[in-house]
């Protein structure tokens, strides 16, 4: 039984867990498209979906690129245009649900894996690519990663300085989830079963955000908040905060 499917954050078909590997998926026909966002900024996802399906980043800088939320499937194509933009400082998820095959990945590139030091429980395969860490890590000059919580313990951003055109760019993960509407975000322990966090949550989420500089939130499907981050994510806390206390009970 994988533990991240059993737990109440996920959920197994009704006709049970599927497995597969690397191997039956190269077979199959699967791919990974490769898509350049900004200068600096390529998403990468699978193509069909594998397990939660998220769409990967890839941050290159000065000194080298971070490869976050590494997709669940990996070839060597992809591996070769990645090494083609110079060293890999880093492959790192959000959180244990983005793990994807994150060891494959930093064999391939010859990069460390870092996880939050509260989801190493979490890991279903260790490695000696695997580097622990705590509150905050920097990657690069400009590119940090910095443990907010929330949908995970361990649940983390990254912040690219000279994403948006040099105005800051904040790569999420489930913990701050840029909605359909494109103008606010979701805070949540799952998304597939609809568990809350609390408004001292997420007050204490944003409150941590509103530190940093950024313009545009990228989450780990590719969903995307363009401008005005910091705003949209005050409006977003505010507005959770007020319906889990129950200052619109009237309108239920
Ligand atoms: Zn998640």
């Amino acid at each position: 039984m994988c533990p991240i499917c059993a737990d109440e954050r996920q959920w197994v078909p009704a006709d049970g867990q599927r497995w597969t590997d690397l191997a039956e998926l190269r077979a199959a026909g699967q791919r990974l498209t490769w898509t350049e966002r900004e200068p600096g900024l390529v998403s990468i996802t699978a193509e069909p979906r594998v397990g939660i399906g998220q769409t990967a980043q890839l941050v290159t800088t000065g000194e080298g690129s971070l490869l976050w939320d590494p997709p669940g499937y990996i070839d060597d194509e992809t591996v070769g245009r990645i090494r083609e933009r110079g060293p890999v400082l880093a492959v790192a998820a959000s959180h244990p649900h983005m793990f994807g095959v994150q060891i494959e990945w930093a064999q391939a590139l010859d990069a460390p894996v870092l996880v939050c030091d509260r989801d190493r429980e979490w890991l279903g395969r260790n490695d000696s690519h695997v580097e622990l860490w705590g509150d905050a890590r920097r990657i690069a000059d400009g590119l940090v990663l910095y443990r907010v919580g929330g949908h995970f313990a361990g649940s983390a951003v990254a912040l690219w300085d000279a994403g948006a055109d040099g105005r800051g760019l904040l790569l999420t993960g489930d913990t701050i989830f840029p909605n359909p509407d494109r103008r606010s975000v979701g805070f949540l322990r799952s998304y597939p079963n609809k568990i809350p966090l609390s408004g001292a949550v997420v007050e204490r989420i944003t409150a941590q955000l509103e530190q940093l500089r950024f313009e545009r939130i990228i989450g780990n499907f590719g969903n995307t908040i363009d401008h005005d981050g910091p705003a949209v994510l005050r409006f977003s806390a505010d507005r959770h905060i007020r319906w889990v206390r129950g200052d619109f009970d009237n309108l239920t």
